[in-house]
């Protein structure tokens, strides 16, 4: 595992150093979107010396070579997905968890350009109930 998150790095002209190569792994281990914060609070016991300033940057470096996608769906947080396929978010107003919608093609299709402009980015966001706090209900 920690070879394929190497390569991929290197791959991507992104210089492999250690923490780099741990908050990607937590990232591609994780498919819970993590925010900042968690991800410093995990890691953190684990590497006293990674720093919110450090992971922050990592994942800004990430964006920019574009293996890695923030995700805005909350007003006060940025969360990140090292998944980059095309894919929607379902926000759950009860637990808070934010899960992967594939196959969002079905309901919307990733276009280049919509009225004469041209689209670089495409957001699809949904909000409510996840069918495991539904049971509850
Ligand atoms: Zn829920
Ligand atoms: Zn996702």
């Amino acid at each position: 595992m920690m070879n394929n998150i190497k390569e991929t790095l290197v791959k991507n002209k992104i210089s492999p150093s250690f923490h780099r190569i741990k908050v990607y792994e937590y990232l591609m281990n994780n498919k819970t979107h993590p925010s900042v914060e968690t991800i410093y609070s995990e890691l953190h016991s684990v590497i006293p010396t990674l720093s919110k300033t450090t992971i922050y940057n990592n994942l800004k470096t990430f964006m920019e070579h574009g293996i890695v996608m923030p995700i805005t769906i909350t007003e006060n947080e940025v969360r990140y997905d090292a998944d980059i396929t095309f894919h929607g978010h379902f926000k759950c107003t009860e637990c808070g968890e934010v899960h992967d919608i594939f196959n969002i093609e079905k309901l919307c299709s990733k276009i280049d350009t919509i009225e004469g402009h041209r689209i670089s980015d495409t957001q699809v966001f949904f909000k409510g109930i996840c069918k495991s706090c539904l049971k509850g209900i």
